[in-house]
């Protein structure tokens, strides 16, 4: 029976200030793409779904494991962590750590000077790669 993974695009926030965005739930085989569009429309879906749709939230599917069984979804849920298991987390995850590292390496060249070992812009390299490119066109 597979086990799938909602992410929503916008939280809910519990009363101890915890801020929910995942649901998992499980299906019948095949049955995934119907089960979502009920979920998308709030129908036949969980009080959690439901608040989250109310509230604009978008449910993207943050995973799927076709092979895992119930008892699976219920020790996962118990686990907890879903973020670590969402597809879509680890997107943005990867993207904030890009544009962290892009931002880093913009202000740091922006305020360093070229080391004077460095060779020029238009000058071959240790690998002679600017070379080849000059003369490839
Ligand atoms: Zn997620």
């Amino acid at each position: 029976m597979p086990v799938y993974l909602l992410h929503s695009t916008v939280p809910l926030q519990r009363a101890n200030g915890q801020t929910v965005r995942h649901y998992l739930g499980y299906c019948e085989p095949g049955n995934l793409l119907s089960r979502w569009e009920q979920h998308k429309k709030g129908r036949g879906s969980t009080p959690v779904v439901q608040a989250m749709v109310a509230r604009g939230g978008r449910l993207l599917m943050g995973n799927y494991w076709p092979t895992l069984t119930r008892t699976d979804e219920r020790r996962m849920k118990r686990n907890g962590h879903l973020s670590g298991r969402c597809l879509v987390c680890q997107v943005r995850e990867v993207l904030r750590r890009f544009d962290a590292l892009h931002s880093l390496v913009k202000n740091s060249a922006s305020t360093s000077t070229v080391p004077s070992n460095a060779p020029e812009p238009n000058s071959p390299g240790p690998s002679g790669v600017a070379a080849r490119a000059r003369t490839a066109g």
